[in-house]
């Protein structure tokens, strides 16, 4: 029987309960170990021997026990992959692929509406080792082919970006790719396996921060990398523990709990960004909604063709001057001020505009950008909030 992703959302990685173990507990335990114990010489031999050979066997805690490897199982379904390594942030998880795949003398090609710390990996750590980066928007095939040089190693992409939430069309990209040979690297954070799924439309790799949707409730930080080709998979493994990348058996713990759910809180997010986006729609103020599964967002039918779902995260552009803008932002009250996304709350983020110069997508000539993340609340009691934070910005005089 073939089941839906939903149900072995629900069942992957339970405790097993059978002859040998009459009673189980429902929710796997959290195992904290830093080391592990082997009965006889001959198995902590035999363990390095197949740990060596890529099997996914503990000889260590670094690599975690059961809990590390329910929830590494459930990533690879979310993803459709093969294996999934674990990393204790979704920027540490960035680190690990670049510095698993890239080398001194090595160029990768990256959208320039990926997640804003990437540039500063470029910036602090790659460009000191020699390896060089292009920015460009990965919206047209003919540019991409002209940025590629003989030394690409990787293509880095987001779909839907960070601040814009423009799609990107994958399965074309894919198959530059594919042509060249390199590397297709896509952040998947916003669809998380459920409302977007990279590695099925030609991607090799998937980094996901599970900090987000997957956890779901603003209480952990943790990366995972997802791969499906035997030949990246073995590149990971050896890097990964090389580079000693190793995430907390509760951290881990609290992330299963998280993707039980995420089906439903993402519907709901989903849900209620949509009835934000009408309601800026009929504000005066609204210069463009960047939201790609409203039906308005330029990306939509992009968003349609390739993606399952969608989330709480939006952009508005305003035109307020900064001044009303930061009117608006510190007068909403059920909207907390600060980054990330993915929980159950409401955030809002005021985008400094001149970090979007580098975004081929922004138009230069909007006065400002507002980023929120619609949380699990009413959308009523949100719409009110907006509404009398909209009024007192409109009236706020300079
Ligand atoms: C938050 C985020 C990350 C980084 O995750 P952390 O766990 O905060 O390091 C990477 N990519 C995207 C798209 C994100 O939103």
């Amino acid at each position: 029987m073939s089941k839906s992703l939903f149900t072995k959302l629900s069942h992957l990685g339970t405790a097993p309960c059978d002859e040998q173990h009459p009673r189980a507990p429902v929710a796997l335990p959290a195992i904290r170990t830093s080391t592990v114990r082997f009965n006889t010489i001959h198995d902590l031999y035999d363990t390095y021997k197949r740990q060596s050979s890529g099997e996914r066997i503990v000889g260590y805690g670094r690599m975690g026990m059961d809990t590390h490897a329910a929830f590494e199982e459930i990533m690879c379904e979310l993803e459709g992959g093969q294996r999934a390594f674990l990393a204790p942030s979704g920027l540490n998880a960035i680190a690990m692929v670049l510095l698993s795949f890239l080398s001194a003398g090595d160029h990768m090609l990256v959208a320039d509406c990926v997640y804003g710390p990437v540039r500063q990996m470029d910036k602090t750590v790659l460009q000191r080792m020699n390896i060089e980066s292009t920015f460009c928007s990965m919206r047209n095939a003919d540019e991409i082919e002209a940025q590629i040089k003989p030394n690409t190693k990787v293509l880095y992409i987001e779909s839907p970006g960070s601040l814009l939430f423009e799609m990107l069309d994958l399965p074309s990209i894919a198959a530059i790719a594919k042509k060249h040979n390199i590397l297709l690297v896509t952040d998947n954070t916003w669809g998380s396996g459920i409302a977007y799924r990279p590695l099925e439309l030609g991607a090799d790799i998937s980094v996901v921060a599970v900090t987000k949707y997957i956890g779901g409730h603003s209480d952990l930080l943790m990366g995972a990398v997802v791969a499906k080709d035997e030949k990246v998979i073995k590149t990971l493994d050896i890097n990964q523990y090389a580079l000693g990348f190793s995430t907390s058996a509760d951290d881990v713990w609290l992330a299963i709990r998280g993707v039980r759910t995420i089906d439903v809180r993402m519907k709901r997010h989903a849900e209620n960004a949509l009835k934000v986006c009408e309601f800026f729609d009929q504000q005066p103020e609204t210069l463009q909604i960047f939201h790609p599964a409203y039906e308005k967002d330029s990306h939509h039918a992009l968003w349609k063709r390739d993606a399952l779902g969608s989330n709480g995260m939006m952009s508005v552009a305003l035109n307020f001057t900064p001044e009303q803008t930061k009117v608006f932002v510190e007068t909403l009250e059920l909207f907390s001020i600060g980054y990330s996304w993915g929980g159950y709350e409401s955030l809002v983020d005021m985008v400094d505009v001149s970090f979007l110069k580098n975004h081929a997508y922004w138009n230069a000539s909007y006065p400002s950008l507002v980023r929120l993340h619609i949380g699990l609340e009413s959308v009523e009691d949100l719409i009110a909030d907006l509404s009398q934070a909209l009024d007192k910005a409109r009236h706020h005089k300079v």
